[in-house]
Parts: C-alpha cells; structure tokens; sequence
C-alpha cells in the first residue's frame, strides 16, 4: 500500500515534470501498481476491470503470461541489433504477421509507434505514386507527429500552426450524427435508432456520402492522388462506423484517380472486431497498405507497415532506416501476441463477448433518454450519450463526467471519445468474460440510475 504523501508527490512530479499536454483520466487519477489480464489493481489494493486496456492496446491482456515469459526469455539474450545483421526474431515475425493478411500484403516494415507507421505510409503513397494529395476523414486520428497531424482531424488535437500539406478532409460517413443513415446502414448487432429509408441491398445514406466523397475528389485534389488514409472503424472519435458498401466504393474512387489506399488498423486490428482479423476484412476491401500498432505488442511500444513488395520497392531506391524498429525483443512480444490470439481464441471471444455486451448495453439504451446511440462491432465499442433520445446534443460534459466517475469508484474504467468526450469507449483485453460483461453492465445501469436520480432532484 501507497503512503498518501507519496501520492501527492506523485501528483506534483506529474505536474511539474512531465509533458503538461498529457490528459490525465478522473478527478483523483489513479495510481496503478500492476495489471493482470483484464484487471488492474492501484497502490491501495483496488481492482478495476480495465474496459479501455490502455487505449485499445492491451489486446491480449495485462502482462499475459505467455508474452511476459517470452518477452523476459528475449531480453536476458539480445536486445537489439538495429538489423544490421540478423537474427531470426525479425524474419520469424514478418513471416508469421503476413500470413495473416492475404496476398499482395507481405511486406513488413517495422516501427515503434502508429504515428510512425503512418508516416510512413503516407511517405510511401508518395513515393510510389510520385502524387502529393492524401484524403482523411473528419474526425479521424491517424497519429500526432507533424505529418500525420495533417490526416488527424479531430480539433483538440491540432495546434494552428501550418501543417499537413496536400492533406484534404472529407466528410464522415457517420450513421448516428450525419444527415444521412439510420436502422439499416451498419454492420453491427445493434443498429440506431434513427429510422432510414434505406432496405438490405439498397443503402441511400451510402450512396449520399460516396456523391459527397467524390465532391472532395472533384473539388479540393488534383486529378491524380497519393492516397486515401481511413480506419475501418473510428477510434478516437468514438467508435464511429460507416454505412455497409461506403468503403469499398471510396477505394475504387481513389484507386481511378492513381491513389493507394491505407488502412489504419491501429485499433480495429488484431482481430477486435471478431468477426474478421483485420477491421478492412469487414468492408470486404484489400487495401494497398496496412499499418498496425497498439495491440500488435499488447502494450509493448511497436508499430508495422505491411504493404505489396511492388510499393515497398520504391522506397529501396534510398535508403530507409529505422534504429529500433524491428528489434529482437518486439518481434518476439509481437510473435508471443499473435500466439496467445489463437491459443486463447481471443478473436470468437471478441465477437461472443463482444455481441453479447452490446446487446446488453442496447437495452440500456432502450431504457434510457440520456444514452442516444449503442454501436460497434467485436469488442470495439461505443455509447454516445445525449440531452435527449432522438437528438444528437452531447449531454453535458460535467453530467458525463459524473457517470464516468461513478463507474470508476464501482471498479471499471471506461474510455472517453468524440469531439465533446461525449461516446463512451469501451474496448478491453480480448481476454474479457461474459461475466465481466455483466458485471460492466450492472455497473453502468447504476451509474445512470444515480444520474436519473440526481436529475430527478434538480
Ligand atoms: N492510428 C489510430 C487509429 C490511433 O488510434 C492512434 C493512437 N490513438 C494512432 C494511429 C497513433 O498511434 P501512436 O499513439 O502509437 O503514435
């Protein structure tokens, strides 16, 4: 147990040395000492089930065993070599990371973070194309270097200084918030609440948004492009989820226009969306290149880039280097993480567990005025809170914020996300029960119960 003067030391050294940018989650942050599986325990011996597993990353679970022995196994015999010479780790891992993506995919670039692999990619469009022009969505988060600040599109993260040249938002095909979209557009167990005109096989809302994505394409790029960067499903922003079809129409747009097409995995990969390994799987879609990072290393800092060996060639006119990228120890984490996926059949359990806990959430939905919209796929989650059924205002922040907090000091942490921290996140190790996910449930049915309770006394 913690002394409670080491705590506020704790809090002052947060303060006063370490990057004041940093968000720090709930009022008295907690101060953890260890984690194990789906749990992580703070320095007063509290459990908390972890419903965000540090941003998505923890895919496996908190110091999963089996990583943990062969990461320990790795570091006692080489840590680094910067691949200027080999060592098996390397060719092992790029061998087993590509059989999981179908073919032209076999080429791994390997790097320490997303951003870095998206810089990366979108070097690589460039280079490849010889164009400029690269399209994102509103309201993605692709990475926070200076280059992909200018793909990431979620204004909280940008700084007002010139950035991103040659970088061109387009709308967001957004079923819940955008004009278009309703009880048929999603791929998800739980559609929204929103009536549409649309019927299986006929989406109007995609084809509305794809004549809006050829606008962008018309209008703000030059006839030739780069590329097109999307996650298959929004992370930061909420889980946010496009009409069934959109992807694979907007990939054959760039593609006409020169274009490659990225697929940012760094939170749908991995197999968290269940059904399918890789989120580009469930838009029936082969991208040109598809970077990685988060739960390739189950919280371990690595990135990949993994493209055709015909783009990867155009990068080997020079050279291109990367110091840590590769190293001994991360691709035998990232090997130990893609054993424990199959071993433990974290993928069936992400779409078991995972269809289960937002079938049980919806009810919530059903049962409440405040939670507007339950979505996802897999254990990739999000509940958008609002002022009222029906209308897509954020409830306020401090009302939220109150839920959250409540959720938290009864054991589960959950995410924030979305332009007004209004969508709850929940996307935790794969490893997660059904009994956890009632456990979650009932959690949350409470906190909004004292919510109504609160508001009944105003
Ligand atoms: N892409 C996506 C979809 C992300 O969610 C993030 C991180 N939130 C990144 C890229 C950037 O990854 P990193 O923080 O490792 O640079």
């Amino acid at each position: 147990k913690y002394q409670s003067y080491a705590y506020d030391h704790m809090l002052k050294i947060r303060e006063r040395n370490i990057s004041p940018s940093l968000v720090t989650y709930y009022k008295k942050p907690l101060l953890l000492h260890q984690g194990y599986m789906q749990w992580l325990f703070d320095y007063e011996g509290r459990r908390y089930l972890d419903l965000f597993a540090g941003i998505v990353t923890v895919s496996v679970g908190h110091c999963h065993p089996k990583v943990t022995v062969a990461t320990q196994k790795q570091l006692a015999r080489l840590w680094h070599t910067t691949n200027i010479y080999m060592h098996p780790s390397i060719q092992e891992y790029a061998e087993k990371l590509t059989s999981f993506l179908p073919d032209p995919l076999k080429v791994v670039y390997l790097t320490n973070s997303g951003s870095e692999a998206n810089d990366l990619a979108m070097f690589l469009t460039r280079i490849y194309t010889r164009n400029f022009d690269i399209i994102c969505f509103r309201g993605g988060y692709h990475g926070g270097s200076p280059y992909t600040l200018g793909v990431t599109s979620i204004g909280p993260y940008k700084h007002g200084i010139a950035n991103g040249f040659g970088c061109s938002t387009t709308m967001l095909p957004d079923v819940f918030r955008g004009p278009w979209g309703g009880s048929h557009c999603r791929d998800s167990p739980v559609q929204t609440i929103r009536k549409c005109s649309c019927s299986e096989g006929v989406c109007h809302a995609k084809d509305q948004y794809v004549e809006q994505f050829k606008d962008t394409l018309n209008t703000c790029v030059p006839k030739t492009i780069a590329g097109f960067i999307a996650e298959p499903i929004q992370g930061v922003n909420g889980t946010v989820q496009y009409p069934k079809g959109f992807l694979k129409e907007a990939y054959q747009l760039v593609r006409e226009r020169g274009g490659l097409c990225i697929s940012d995995e760094v939170q749908t990969g991995f197999g968290r969306t269940g059904s399918h390994f890789w989120g580009f799987q469930t838009h029936d879609v082969v991208p040109d290149i598809v970077t990685m990072a988060k739960g390739i290393g189950n919280g371990f800092p690595m990135g990949a880039v993994v493209t055709t060996k015909e783009i990867a060639s155009s990068l080997a006119q020079n050279l291109h280097f990367n110091t840590f990228g590769g190293n001994p120890v991360a691709c035998v984490v990232g090997a130990a993480v893609l054993d424990a996926i199959e071993e433990d059949g974290l993928q069936k359990n992400s779409e078991e567990v995972g269809t289960y806990m937002l079938l049980e959430f919806a009810k919530l939905r059903d049962k409440f005025e405040i939670v507007g919209d339950v979505r996802g796929k897999g254990l990739m989650i999000g509940i958008e809170m609002v002022t009222n059924k029906g209308s897509c205002h954020p409830l306020p922040d401090e009302e939220i914020s109150r839920i959250w907090e409540d959720c938290k000091d009864m054991g589960v942490l959950i995410g924030r996300g979305g332009l007004c921290r209004q969508t709850f996140r929940i996307k935790p190790p794969m490893c997660i029960t059904k009994r956890d996910a009632d456990f979650a449930v009932e959690v949350f049915r409470t906190a909004l119960e004292r919510h109504m309770e609160r508001a009944a006394e105003k």
